[in-house]
């Protein structure tokens, strides 16, 4: 099936953060603080999403107090921090927003998101993905984790469900996107 099809479907978007919405690197401050970087092209794309009907979700393995504040600000509506069975809260997500997994797209980049990769109806990659996920992906992203792939992989969905330039109208309309995203 073409990934234009496969994105016409979805309904939910969840995302990994390490590697994905960021570029993996922690900085590990003395006291054991962790710091990352966002890209705001991302934040938008969420905000796009949100503005076409269609749901956010985060699954990741670590815990930040920081990724709790941004997931806030944009409104991502399920947050899961601290998960190592990914598929348990998968399916867990599934069953609170009455989904099929054909209805729901996840972007990834290590081996912690394979299993839910293979289940999901649109399965996208960050461009630095590890290659053996790469291969169980649908789309691959020509951007990497944290440098705007998961901004690309909303806008696959939107223009697949014709919703782009109703979109772009919906932007202009809002005040200061830029304090938003
Ligand atoms: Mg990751």
């Amino acid at each position: 099936m073409e990934n234009r099809e496969r994105a016409k479907k979805i309904k939910m978007i969840i995302m990994d953060v390490d590697g994905t919405l960021t570029d993996g690197k922690l900085f590990v401050l003395p006291d054991g603080e962790e710091l990352k970087s966002y890209h705001v092209r991302d934040g938008l794309g969420i905000l796009l999403a949100h503005l076409a009907g269609l749901k956010t979700g985060i699954i990741t393995g670590k815990t930040s107090k920081p990724l709790e504040i941004r997931a806030q600000k944009l409104k991502i509506m399920e947050l899961h921090q601290g998960i190592l069975d990914k598929m348990r809260v998968f399916e867990k997500i599934l069953d609170k927003h009455a989904l099929v997994p054909e209805e729901v797209a996840f972007i990834g980049d290590d081996l912690g998101d394979l299993e839910v990769l293979k289940s999901v109806g649109l399965a996208g990659a960050v461009a630095d993905a590890h290659p053996f996920v790469k291969k169980y992906c649908h789309f691959i992203s020509d951007y990497p984790g944290g440098g705007g792939a998961v901004r690309e992989f909303i806008e696959l969905i939107l223009k697949a469900q014709d919703k782009w330039s109703v979109i772009q109208e919906k932007v202009k309309s809002l005040t200061d996107v830029s304090d938003l995203t």
